[in-house]
């Protein structure tokens, strides 16, 4: 079995350290941040210092794919997630009404989530992994370098391990980079000699909004609507979670300058409240002060094998190293574990006998199976950018493209049509994508009838106007 140094203890980090020991690898995973995982749900939300991690303390929502990997590779994460009050539930067979879901069918199941705020989830997810034999984390350790060896390609650097930033040399059969969007990494790789990783950045990006709330009685406002609601120019974020918490976000774009002033709590609570189908989401105790920001979320994918050569062996990038997209979709922690589980099988299937062959079965497999969903929502995301712009010029956004039609007639066929609805929540939730949705012609063709009118189908909110006169503009 290979010994395996992960750089990045988020959550992506530990899901990858627990599913890599359980194969029998000898993994260590290396946190630039000190502070350990707290022991209990609060003090994960109040006092864990976690500065890696910019939307530590903004809204996130675990989505059923997340859960599915969970409950299937790491039973015992889901079993301490619970433990710690995660909440498990399915929105069809506890908030949406049966009229709407046609009732319960087999199948169903898959629509579970099990969630919490990031705090808190990361805190378990820590824990578990620090007691999975195997796994060894050691905090306050941040990695400065890439180590090379002998080279197995002629013009390819090898890595062969890691420098920390103390200066110890740590020698690895795999270096694993899951240090999120921000990740180092093709800095590390130009120090190396090697190629840079492509890399395709999109020119603008999301700004994110958020506060969370607690109930009194641990119950949870009714959700009125979709978790992510699109509304002119902003989005609305309502995402319950652990121990009768919820988050709400308001998430603008970097275009839209007159909306920075959402920072300020008293415009923030004045936008929210503007919204008929989330104000009452402003009906708890307030958990943290002020409002937390978030800016250049932009899409950003990295591509490790150029002409078909990689551009280095021994080593490998997950998770938001790997691709970030706007995290309103609250895809990052499924499509990220979905990337470890491929990492997994691989090292299964190929091994790291041949670290070139790996390189590149590792590339191919990433690109099935998990690029298409970084490509679907990377879609999604030009849309809304484009939808949003249009909607600040008084516009009406009509790309002409027929994807993005199906995708919104589909949302507003859902509370119409059973199947549409499941149809649409396998996207939602990272269940099934869009275009494997779509392959059903007939289902298509259903939703296209049904959700014609998805143009006039929007949900109540203010008029550019009146969010400007909100905001102070
Ligand atoms: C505002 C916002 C909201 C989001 N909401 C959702 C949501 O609702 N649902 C969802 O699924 N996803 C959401 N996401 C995405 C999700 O947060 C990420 O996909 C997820 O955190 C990625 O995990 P990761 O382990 O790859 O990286 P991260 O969680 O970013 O962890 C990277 C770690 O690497 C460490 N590190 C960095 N450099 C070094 C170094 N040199 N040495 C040692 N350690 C290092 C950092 O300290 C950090 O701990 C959201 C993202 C944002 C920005």
């Amino acid at each position: 079995m290979a010994k395996v140094v992960i750089v990045g203890a988020g959550v992506i980090g530990l899901g990858t350290a627990m599913l890599l020991a359980q194969d029998g690898h000898d993994v260590t995973v290396f946190e630039r941040d000190p502070a350990p995982p707290p022991s209990s749900a609060p003090d994960a939300w109040k006092v864990w210092e976690r500065r890696g991690v910019n939307q530590f303390r903004l809204p996130h929502a675990f989505l059923a794919r997340f859960r599915q990997i969970l409950d299937t590779e790491l039973p015992k994460v889901s079993r301490a997630l619970e433990a710690a009050g995660a909440l498990r539930m399915n929105y069809v067979r506890s908030v949406l009404p049966e009229t709407v879901t046609g009732g319960w069918r087999p199948g169903d199941e898959s629509y579970e989530l099990l969630t919490g705020r990031r705090s808190v989830t990361e805190a378990v997810l820590a824990t578990v992994a620090e007691g999975t034999a195997g796994v060894s984390i050691r905090r306050g350790t941040a990695v400065a370098a890439l180590e090379t060896g002998a080279p197995v390609v002629p013009g390819i650097p090898h890595v062969n391990g890691l420098r920390l930033q103390n200066g110890t040399i740590v020698h690895a059969d795999l270096v694993v980079d899951v240090a999120g969007r921000r990740s180092a990494l093709p800095a590390w790789l130009a120090e190396i000699g090697a190629r840079r990783p492509s890399e395709e950045l999109a020119d603008s990006g999301f700004v994110y909004f958020g506060r969370h709330f607690r109930s009194a009685d641990g119950t949870l406002p009714a959700q009125f609507g979709p978790a992510l609601m699109h509304i002119g120019t902003i989005s609305s974020l309502s995402l319950p979670a652990d121990n009768g918490t919820w988050s709400l976000g308001i998430v603008t774009t970097s275009a839209d300058r007159a909306l920075l002033a959402l920072r300020d709590p008293t415009r923030w609570e004045a936008v929210v409240r503007s919204l008929p189908l989330v104000a009452h989401w402003l009906d708890g105790e307030p958990i943290d002060v002020g409002v937390k920001v978030m800016a250049k979320l932009e899409d950003r994918y990295r591509g490790f094998v150029i002409d078909g050569e990689p551009v280095a062996t021994g080593v490998v990038a997950i998770g938001d190293s790997w691709a970030c997209s706007n995290p309103a979709n609250g895809r990052g922690a499924s499509i990220g574990m979905l990337h470890a589980q491929v990492l997994r099988d691989q090292l299964r299937a190929v091994g790291l006998g041949d670290p070139k062959r790996f390189a590149e079965a590792f590339y191919i497999a990433t690109a099935e199976t998990v690029e298409p969903w970084y490509r679907a929502t990377f879609a999604q995301d030009r849309h809304r950018l484009h939808e949003v712009e249009a909607a600040i010029r008084g516009d009406i956004y009509d790309p002409g493209d027929p994807l993005y039609e199906a995708e919104k007639a589909l949302a507003a066929a859902g509370p119409r049509d059973p199947d549409c609805l499941r149809a649409g929540l396998d996207i939602r939730l990272v269940l099934r994508r869009p275009d494997e949705v779509f392959a059903d012609s007939a289902l298509r063709e259903r939703a296209l009838e049904l959700g014609e009118d998805w143009r006039e189908d929007t949900p109540p909110g203010p008029t550019r106007e009146e969010l400007l006169s909100l905001v102070g503009s």
